[in-house]
């Protein structure tokens, strides 16, 4: 029985590709030493494979900066204004379409499938010139075996590259970017046929967009790719990766009846429909490469459970042909338990990050063969069991009341235009009234406050001193613009879902649990394992302080339930909704006890809502129902008197814009400014909005201060389109990333170009 990983993370057990990476782009260390770090994680993770027992280990899959890039320097389809000249191409120009240079901007990141993982976006056309420009893949093919270890190079399938680029600029939207595919074959044959010189005897393509909803044209395009492969292939064998869902029938006929391909790989821990497609018919003679062992998630695999799925396939496939693996490639997970040293043993038995993954891969192929490891297998019964078992995780009363939603629909009683009514006589606020979304800069100096309060190095009244004076000051400059809603500016939280998670009980953290977001960044997502709920108030300490320092209201900030779920490891014991609805009503106490302390504006963010949207259509509006019933439980309990806020970040929002509604707010506050008013032509094309709406008026991602004249034109533009009683002025996001010197002077032009509107309406 084999055993076969589809990828392994890159960053390092502790980041060491991060600040290699950060290090070299700062000019202080050279390539050689880049390279160097690069080559030492590369080789530790063959060798941590190859000693695990795995059969298939993977190569290629390590990246400077990303995989999808990786394909486009090996097609040589560098976009015309990074000058790139031919011959191999080196770190300059990679980097420089990576992150932009001084004179050019990067090319654009997208957000890998449903994960949180970015990868650059291809720009083709009619005039992209390929050529074989980079021999990464058959570099490290030979690395490792220099190093002994005869790997799988993994390479991103043809037909999915395409379909994951985009027209280059200027390029008429209605040239087929799959007619570029002969073009690029032509460079894939290259690759393929050097490593099989090299003497690959496996080729992993990943065709993750199988998944998705094609049209027929499209998974045409995959038989056409590999029969015109096929004679290339011959003398190799070839596994076609499929990961991330289901995949749908269609696809899976396209795909099991494609030529030239020895195996198939599917994601059967996200894929329960894909197990019976499976066992209604598998070609004969093919290799099935069965992902039971989770790549998106931080839990321990039940190999009980795995077993008997496996078991299940072998008498479909036969012993020979079945393949154990890992659901998707293990970048999405974290990289080593070993390295987590504040995590409690109970919860670390839960747990299997990829280190761990690898292991578990390669005691199920054993167990198969008939060599069970009996001590491994029964310390995972035993983990499972007190999983399963511990009071730690179960809270019978969160239980009930979580349940007890099921079923019922939750709105608050009036209707929202009588609300806006009722609050604007409390609130008594002017035409176009100005706020912001929550943070304000975050200082060294806070940074260092927060950071030795952790640690104990300062006393708890010391911090509260801090916290509080930084409070002040943000909101005596806040009075200073002359800003209508004012925020405390959240100098108290690193994260908007660690600070919530760290005080909800269910959430525990990791120290080195980081999973690669884009180039060098990574996130560190909290771990939910238990039944959430919320032992005492989290921000009416704060939210009180800062609104009795004024006589101007107040926002409440919460992070809202959907956005927490989203940004965390998710138990896997439970389906998603009900933990999200256990957040929800941990959240709707904390709405209810801020306004019972007299905060009358309440912002709920929701920034990662739209980013929660399942892959396939037929799952999105099951998934919207119960996010957005999530959002609405958290709020519906408060007075028509409180005005509940909430925030997106992203703007690709027109394909919900009816769930956006469905959440029932007062006031949305909406990413609009880099999107060229995207936003905008859905209230062109009449969509009703009755709801008050910020599209945020200039992009806080850039130090550029945006002009008076500027910014009042933006807004003239949304009142074209929104009437002008519900538009609200406000920047994008929030400021946490900026300096005080681009803060104060675009929140002045900000006020300044509300109020001449005034005037003029
Ligand atoms: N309230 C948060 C802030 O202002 C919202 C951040 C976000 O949307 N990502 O920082
Ligand atoms: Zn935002």
């Amino acid at each position: 029985m084999a055993s076969h990983i589809v990828g392994y993370p890159r960053m390092g057990p502790k980041r060491e590709l991060k600040f290699a990476l950060e290090s070299f782009w700062d000019g202080k260390s050279s390539a050689e030493d880049l390279e160097k770090v690069a080559a030492d994680l590369k080789s530790s993770i063959w060798k941590q494979m190859a000693e695990a027992g795995i059969k298939h280990i993977p190569s290629n899959t390590f990246s400077y900066y990303d995989q999808v890039l990786d394909t486009t320097a090996l097609l040589g389809a560098v976009p015309s204004r990074y000058n790139w000249t031919g011959g191999e191409i080196g770190f300059d120009t990679y980097f420089s379409m990576a992150r932009g240079n001084a004179s050019v901007p990067a090319m654009e990141m997208t957000k890998w499938f449903d994960t949180n993982y970015h990868f650059i976006v291809p720009e083709l056309g009619p005039d992209t010139k390929f050529s074989y420009a980079s021999h990464k893949a058959v570099n490290e093919y030979k690395e490792a075996k220099a190093l002994g270890i005869d790997t799988v190079p993994v390479l991103v399938g043809p037909v999915s590259y395409l379909l994951l680029s985009k027209h280059a600029k200027g390029v008429d939207k209605s040239f087929s970017l799959l007619s570029l595919l002969g073009n690029i074959l032509t460079v894939y044959k290259q690759v393929i046929a050097e490593l099989k010189a090299a003497g690959a005897s496996w080729i992993q393509f990943d065709e993750p967009t199988l998944v998705l909803d094609l049209d027929s044209h499209q998974l045409q395009a995959f038989t056409a790719a590999y029969s015109e492969l096929e004679p290339t292939l011959s003398g190799v064998n070839v596994v076609i990766e499929t990961y991330f869902a289901d995949i749908p029938a269609e696809a899976f006929k396209t795909l099991t009846s494609l030529k030239g391909v020895t195996g198939f790989g599917f994601d059967l821990v996200r894929g329960a429909k894909t197990l019976d497609l499976i066992k209604s018919g598998f070609p004969s003679g093919k290799y099935l490469f069965a992902g039971v062992v989770d790549g998106r998630n931080i839990w321990a695999n039940d190999l009980v459970a795995s077993i008997s799925t496996l078991g299940a396939l072998e008498g479909i496939v036969g012993k020979d042909k079945l393949v154990v693996s890992t659901s998707c490639s293990l970048l999405h997970t974290a990289v080593d338990l070993i390295n987590e040293t504040k995590l409690d043993s109970e919860i670390k038995s839960w747990l299997a990050f990829a280190a761990q993954k690898v292991v578990e891969v390669n005691a199920l192929a054993k167990a198969l063969a008939g060599q069970k490891d009996e001590a491994f297998f029964s310390a995972n019964a035993a983990a499972q069991a007190s999983r399963r078992s511990s009071p730690r995780v179960t809270n019978a009363a969160v239980q009930k009341a979580a349940s007890a939603l099921k079923g019922s629909d939750h709105r608050r009683a009036t209707n929202v235009s009588a609300r806006l009514d009722a609050q604007q006589k409390k609130l008594n606020l002017p035409i176009l009234p100005t706020t912001t979304i929550g943070s304000f800069p975050q200082t060294i100096e806070l940074r260092r406050v927060r950071r030795e309060y952790k640690a104990n190095k300062i006393s708890e009244d010391e911090y509260v001193k801090a916290i509080k004076e930084e409070i002040s000051k943000v909101v005596k400059i806040q009075e200073e613009l002359d800003i209508d809603v004012l925020v405390h500016g959240e100098p108290e939280r690193n994260d908007m879902v660690e600070y919530f998670g760290e005080q909800l009980s269910g959430f525990a953290f990791t120290v080195n649990g980081w999973v690669q977001s884009y180039g060098s960044r990574c996130v560190k997502p909290p771990i939910i394992y238990g039944d959430v709920s919320r032992p005492v108030a989290m921000t009416v300490f704060w939210s009180s302080f800062a609104q009795s320092l004024t006589a101007r209201p107040m926002k409440g900030m919460l992070t809202g339930p959907v956005t927490i779920l989203n940004w965390s490891f998710v138990r896997n014991d439970q389906p998603r909704h009900e933990t999200c609805y256990q957040i929800a009503l941990a959240i709707k106490d904390e709405v209810e006890d801020l306004e019972k302390a007299g905060i009358n504006v309440i912002q709920i963010d929701e920034a990662a809502l739209r980013e929660g949207l399942p892959l396939r259509k037929s799952e999105q509006a099951f998934y919207l129902d119960w996010a957005v019933h999530s959002f609405r439980i958290t709020n519906v309990g408060v007075k028509d008197t409180t005005q509940i806020h909430t925030h997106m970040c992203y703007s690709n929002f027109n394909d919900i814009i009816h769930s956006i509604i469905d959440m029932d707010a007062d006031v949305i506050t909406i990413e609009n400014s880099r999107s060229d008013e995207k936003l905008l032509s859905v209230f062109r094309e009449g969509v009703k909005y009755g709801a008050g709406i910020g599209p945020g008026v200039y992009d806080i991602h850039s130090p550029r201060i945006p002009s008076t004249e500027e910014i009042a034109d933006r807004i003239n533009k949304m009142l074209a389109v929104l009437e002008t009683n519900i538009l609200w002025v406000n920047p994008d996001c929030g400021l946490k990333t900026r300096k005080y010197t681009e803060v104060k002077p675009a929140l002045t032009n900000m006020v300044a170009a509300a109020k001449l509107l005034r005037t003029e309406l």
